[in-house]
């Protein structure tokens, strides 16, 4: 391990919460010191000691067209000259607007925000103002960010740190929200029939982003759907993971399921802090300033992250540029399945598009959060710190997904997976 990396960590817990910004990633859930990159270039990431690794956490999935990118980084150069925040409209504000309803079929109508957990937030209150209704459902293992109303059996780092909720959230706020299991439409079915008239929405990742990776199985978006509509509930999809990564279109375009509202965040900023909120113009038009509920944002729609979300969405929508990516990450994963196999491992992969999963199982699938939890997390821990002294740095939770972004290159996997073949070896010994 790195000795600058933890001199820099000791420093930094003098004056950082546990001397980080995001709890992920102190490594809590796998122990040592967390690594400090000094700079990163497609996908490649570089430590402080100057040691490179291949990089699939790419900023927990913003980076869709890896460090750095020439396009990314003179928009961003080029707009700073000119300054960098207005408190006016920008026409970028609408580029970007326009780029996304091009490739988000059921958006009509888009509000910018400055993080996916903003755009949660102001999801559940339009939701709630428009439908004049308190209750949401949820789903166990899904995260939307650390919103009050809904850090109720939530994932990601409330998994990684086994925190049931959080203290100073009061019961009198995650009361309306229910919860069901992930991929049971009739746990949903259920809190239907015996909330129906006072169920806002539901929200729901339709490919599930924070308990590992875990798609949800088309019949029960399409039932969601479903249930929505006979009950008056909106559909909410948080796609602050999946957008513009399960495909070019989301998961929306995905499954051909289409939510009333979409919460969008990461690759949307492409590395700059934004989220946004669409959906049917019917809807959105409840906003402030056309409608009564409340929302605002003194950096909402910030140039320099409009310019870096426009950047990075612009080569991704390019012919063949999503696909090829997304079939190199089909590649990674064959490649990994093979060498596990190999040495006796047993493992089970998900892709969907440009995100994956590996689990340390030998179960014959996995669908639901409690599945996740029974996964070997000791082997993953092992696994983690092999990879991670071979130079491939992967999240350290077992709760994270993998991200995989159009730099990634015919070195790249041959250096994961020469990797990956040392390290599983050393798993059965
Ligand atoms: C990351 C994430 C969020 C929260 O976004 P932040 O930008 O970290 O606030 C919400 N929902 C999902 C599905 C996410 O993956």
């Amino acid at each position: 391990m790195s000795n600058r990396s933890e001199t820099l960590f000791a420093e930094a817990n003098e004056h950082l919460v546990g001397g980080v910004n995001s709890a992920v990633r102190a490594f809590r859930a796998v122990g040592g010191t967390p690594v400090f990159i000094q700079r990163g270039e497609g996908a490649w990431v570089e430590d402080v000691d100057g040691k490179r690794y291949v990089d699939y956490v790419l900023s927990y999935g913003p980076l869709a067209i890896g460090h750095a990118h020439p396009a990314v980084v003179a928009a961003i150069a080029e707009t700073a000259a000119s300054g960098t925040s207005f408190g006016a409209p920008t026409e970028k504000e609408t580029a970007l607007a326009q780029l996304v309803k091009s490739l988000m079929p059921s958006i009509e109508r888009i509000r910018m925000v400055n993080s996916g957990t903003e755009a949660c937030m102001s999801a559940v209150r339009l939701a709630r103002g428009y439908t004049g209704r308190d209750r949401v459902i949820k789903f166990r293992g899904n995260y939307h960010g650390h919103v009050d109303a809904l850090l109720v059996e939530a994932g990601s780092g409330v998994l990684t740190l086994g925190i049931p909720g959080s203290p100073g959230v009061p019961a009198a706020v995650t009361e309306t929200t229910l919860t069901a299991p992930f991929n049971d439409l009739d746990g949903v079915a259920a809190l239907f029939a015996e909330y129906s008239n006072d169920i806002a929405a539901v929200l729901v990742e339709p490919v599930a982003g924070n308990m590992n990776c875990v798609p949800a199985r088309q019949d029960f978006l399409e039932g969601l759907r479903k249930l929505c509509d006979e009950h008056g509930a909106l559909l909410v999809f948080d796609e602050v993971m999946s957008g513009f990564r399960a495909s070019l279109g989301g998961a929306q375009a995905h499954y051909n399921v289409m939510p009333d509202l979409t919460c969008l965040g990461k690759v949307i900023g492409g590395g700059l802090p934004v989220g946004a909120l669409g959906g049917r113009a019917e809807i959105m038009d409840y906003l402030a300033p056309t409608g009564p509920v409340y929302q605002a944002g003194t950096l909402s729609g910030n140039p320099l992250a409009m310019a870096s979300g426009i950047a990075t969405l612009t080569e991704l929508a390019k012919p063949g540029v999503h696909a090829a990516a997304a079939a190199w990450t089909e590649r990674l994963l064959a490649g990994l399945k093979a060498r596990a196999d190999a040495a006796g491992v047993p493992l089970l992969t998900h892709q969907a598009g440009t995100m994956f999963g590996v689990f340390f199982t030998d179960a014959p699938s996995i669908e639901r959060f409690e599945q996740v939890e029974q996964c070997n997390a000791e082997r993953f821990v092992k696994f983690f710190h092999g990879m991670l002294a071979e130079g491939v740095y992967l999240a350290p939770s077992a709760f994270e997904a993998g991200f995989v972004s159009t730099a990634h290159d015919e070195a790249a996997l041959a250096h994961t997976l020469d990797a990956a073949e040392r390290v599983f070896a050393s798993l059965t010994v």
